[in-house]
Parts: C-alpha cells; structure tokens; sequence
C-alpha cells in the first residue's frame, strides 16, 4: 500500500490506541483531547473521518470500561475493546494493534494518562506521509521524571544497547505503526513481550519524532519498581543470550585462575611452606558461591521464558467490544 494521503488517492485511516487499566479519573479528561486532535487531523485532510481512538481495557477493576461505553456511545470516533482480565500494558498494546491492524493504514499507540503529548501526532503522521513505515516518539527531556527513574531508565537503555538490543534511547511505547509492519509483526508469536524492542527487528524505514513528556494529568503510575524491573529483565532475554555468554565467559576466567591457584598450591605444598589461610579460602568461597548463584538465576530466567513460551497461550483474550466485529 502507497502512502499516498497527500495526492489524494486515498485518506490515511488512523487507529489511535489506548490501553487503560484503573484510569476512571484520567479518562475524562484525556478523550476530550484525542478527540480534538483526531477532529483536527481530519480538518487539515491528514487522515480519514473514519479513523478512530480505540480504547483497550485492560481487566480494570473501576469504571473505566463503562466511561468507555459512554464515550463510544457519544461520539462514534471512540471505540473500545476489553481484554478479559488484566494481563499487563505490552499485553493490552498487542491485543489493539492486532484488533486495529485489519480496519486501518495506520496505529498510534499512545498511553491515556495524558504523559506523551498528543501534538506528536501529526508530525508522526507527515513522517509516515513521507515514506516511514514506523515512527518513534522520543521524549526529549525526563524533567517531569524522578531522579530514581531517570537514572533507572537510562542504565536499563544503556545495558539493553551493550547486550546487543536494539531500542531507541529514551522511546517507550507512543509509536506511529503502519499496517504493512503489523502485518509481518503478527508472525511474531512471542509471549515474552517488550514491544520497543520487537518493533525495529520487523525492520522497514523508519523515523522519530521528539516530545515533550508531561505529568500524569491524574490518578498514579502503575509501573512500580517491581514491574519496571519485570519489564527490564522481559526486554533484556527477549532480545539478548548475551548475559548467558557472559556467565560462560566468566566461568571460564574463574576457571583458568583457579588452575593457576591449584598449581601455586602444589608447588607450595611440596615445598611444604602451606599456610593457615582461613580469611583468603572464604573469601574464595563467597565469591565464588556468589557467582555461581547469580548465574544459576540468570540462567533460570531464561529457562522461565523457555517455559512460558512452549505453553504457546493466547497473549491476549478479547472480551467485549463496544462494536459489532467484522471478520
Ligand atoms: N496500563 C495497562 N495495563 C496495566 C498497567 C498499565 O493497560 O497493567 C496502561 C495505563 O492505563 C496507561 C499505560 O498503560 O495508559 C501506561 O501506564 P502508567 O502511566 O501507569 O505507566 P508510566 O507512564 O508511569 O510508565
Ligand atoms: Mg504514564
């Protein structure tokens, strides 16, 4: 398919897309936004009257999939999706783009809370215009982040890029994605899901857009620490053998200096000078029971994600819609 929304052939259809899980207080407000921004596009002929905001429930547990309903009864540019429990943001992304990839040009996946500025969407839009078939939206400063999370967010890149990962620095999921790329991405039948990730290896041209990251408008973060490292290590062995590689490389090391340390006390024991070097052995012992378990977890990591990949379960299970499916 031609990009071809400025010549007139035929209007960009846009899918935004949502996830929201517990977002009752943010909902409110950001649609009225999106709506605007979508009626803008329209205006301007950037993209089609039938594009659409597709809102994905993710198992939330207050009003958020009724305020859903509402907005798709009010105005016919909301649609939702609800996933049948919930199943976690990647998840959530995954089951919108798959829904939206057979009805649209094109998707941008945006989080609801307001954080990634709507504005980013018609520049997304001219890139695509002008042959990228997927556009990153790259926050241009963390002001708005905690000196924790900066730090945190900026060794998880680092790290990801020295193991071998390819991910755009400061990118995380507000994304341009055509349907040409979701329709080879779809062959991608991963459970271990780290889309920022996963979308360069499809490949195709590319672009990035820079933004502004603004504060949640309300209502908390639901990435806490023990998800955001949930999330590091899904990106780290989805992308990577390497931290394996090294723990090999490293039981090589151990391995020819303790040959050097067996020889020292051979030839030490022979000349019968042997000391009673209790301090220098459990400094040994420590060390080495240390790496020895954290390889053991590194290894079990990956043997987990070998695990739940062989089960081959859905990745997402759609419940409702708020519209009638087509297939
Ligand atoms: N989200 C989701 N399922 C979850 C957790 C979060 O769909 O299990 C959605 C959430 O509603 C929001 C987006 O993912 O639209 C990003 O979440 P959040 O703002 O809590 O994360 P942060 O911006 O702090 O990284
Ligand atoms: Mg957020």
């Amino acid at each position: 398919m031609e990009n071809t929304a400025w010549n007139n052939k035929k209007e960009t259809v846009l899918y935004i897309i949502v996830p929201c899980y517990n977002e009752e207080q943010v909902l409110p407000v950001t649609s009225d936004s999106f709506l605007k921004e979508l009626q803008q596009l329209i205006e301007k002929k950037k993209i089609s009257s039938d594009s659409r905001i597709m809102y994905v429930n993710d198992g939330s547990t207050d009003k958020t999939w009724q305020i859903i309903k509402e907005l798709s009864e009010k105005d016919s540019h909301f649609i939702g999706i609800s996933q049948s429990r919930n199943r976690g943001h990647q998840n959530a992304l995954l089951a919108g783009l798959m829904e939206a990839k057979d009805r649209c040009d094109v998707t941008i996946t945006i989080d609801c809370d307001g954080q990634d500025s709507i504005e980013a969407m018609e520049e997304m839009i001219d890139a695509y215009d002008r042959g990228c078939e997927v556009v990153y939206g790259v926050r241009n400063a963390r002001k708005t982040d905690s000196f924790f999370k900066r730090v945190t967010a900026q060794c998880f890149y680092r790290f990801i890029r020295l193991i071998g990962g390819d991910v755009i620095y400061n990118h995380a999921d507000y994304r341009l994605i055509s349907n040409r790329v979701l329709e080879e991405f779809a062959n991608f039948g991963e459970v271990n899901l780290f889309l920022r990730g996963l979308i360069p290896l499809v490949g195709f041209e590319s672009g990035t857009v820079y933004y502004e990251r603004h504060e949640r408008v309300a209502g908390r973060s639901h990435y806490s620490l023990g998800k955001m490292m949930g999330l590091a290590f899904d990106g780290i062995t989805s992308l990577s053998i390497r931290p394996m590689r090294i723990i090999s490389l490293i039981g090589l090391l151990v391995f020819f200096a303790s040959l050097f340390g067996v020889i020292w006390i051979f030839v030490g024991a022979l000349k019968g000078n042997t000391i009673a070097g209790w301090a220098s052995m459990t400094i040994i012992l420590c060390l080495l029971g240390g790496i020895q378990l954290l390889s053991i977890g590194v290894i079990g990591e990956y043997i987990g994600k070998i695990y739940l990949e062989t089960k081959h379960r859905p990745r997402y299970i759609i419940s409702e819609r708020t519209y009638d499916r087509m297939d």
